[in-house]
């Protein structure tokens, strides 16, 4: 489940934001809306344990976000936690391949070779693993980063704006991969968005609505 009770975020010399409380199943899909400058990157990265909020609770994929030590969350991010952030975060330094492996590196565990081959054939990569990321599309750089996320088998899934630079085609299949890549596993999956076709493609999405603020 994923649990998000009066929370709020005051940013040194900048906003305090509110946000709504959310109550979710486990495999729920959940659209977080509001315009730029709302607040859904803070959201995401509260409930990604990266960023500890001025108030509230979140109980994710287990865990009591708050309750735990720095330690504590740098383990349960890399056992429970994908995230497609909105810059993707691809290192320029290693082809498709290695970067895929670094989830793995970062975890202490053996490059799982057969999952990483699977999950780029799944998400239409086969054959870039040569590549460095400024080669690819920006479709392809981004089923990139949702392959870096799904491959841990995550139990919630997260992503920026992950159609911001997309024409059409490619929003609404990127929508279907990360809606596909969560439900095959029963992760929980938040889409942060301000896109009304992202918002199409999850119609039954729990929609958490974010006000624009001064
Ligand atoms: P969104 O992702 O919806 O565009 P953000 O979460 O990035 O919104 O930002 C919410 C608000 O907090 C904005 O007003 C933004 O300027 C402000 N903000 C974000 N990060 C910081 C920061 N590190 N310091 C001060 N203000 C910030
Ligand atoms: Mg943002």
């Amino acid at each position: 489940m994923l649990a998000v009770h009066g929370l709020r975020h005051a940013y040194r010399g900048g906003p305090t934001i509110a946000f709504p409380d959310l109550d979710v199943p486990q495999g729920a899909r959940v659209l977080l809306r509001g315009p730029s400058g709302s607040g859904k990157s803070t959201w995401l990265a509260i409930v990604a344990a990266l960023l500890t909020p001025t108030a509230g609770r979140v109980v994710a994929a287990g865990a009591d976000l708050l309750a735990m030590s720095a330690r504590e969350r740098d383990a349960w991010r890399g056992a429970h936690l994908g995230f497609v952030p909105q810059r993707l975060h691809l290192s320029e330094a290693l082809d498709v391949a290695r970067n895929l492996a670094l989830p793995y590196v970062a975890a202490g565990e053996a490059v799982d070779r057969a999952r990483i081959d699977a999950l780029m054939r799944r998400l239409g990569l086969a054959g870039l693993g040569a590549r460095r990321p400024r080669e690819l599309s920006v479709g392809q750089a981004q089923r990139v980063a949702l392959a870096r996320a799904l491959l841990r088998r995550p139990q919630l899934l997260l992503a920026d704006e992950p159609t911001a630079s997309l024409d059409d085609d490619h929003a609404r299949e990127v929508v279907a991969l990360l809606a596909e890549g969560a439900a095959e596993q029963g992760a929980t999956l938040v889409v942060a968005t301000h896109d009304a076709r992202v918002a199409a493609a999850l119609a039954d999405a729990v929609e958490v609505r974010l006000e624009a603020h001064a």
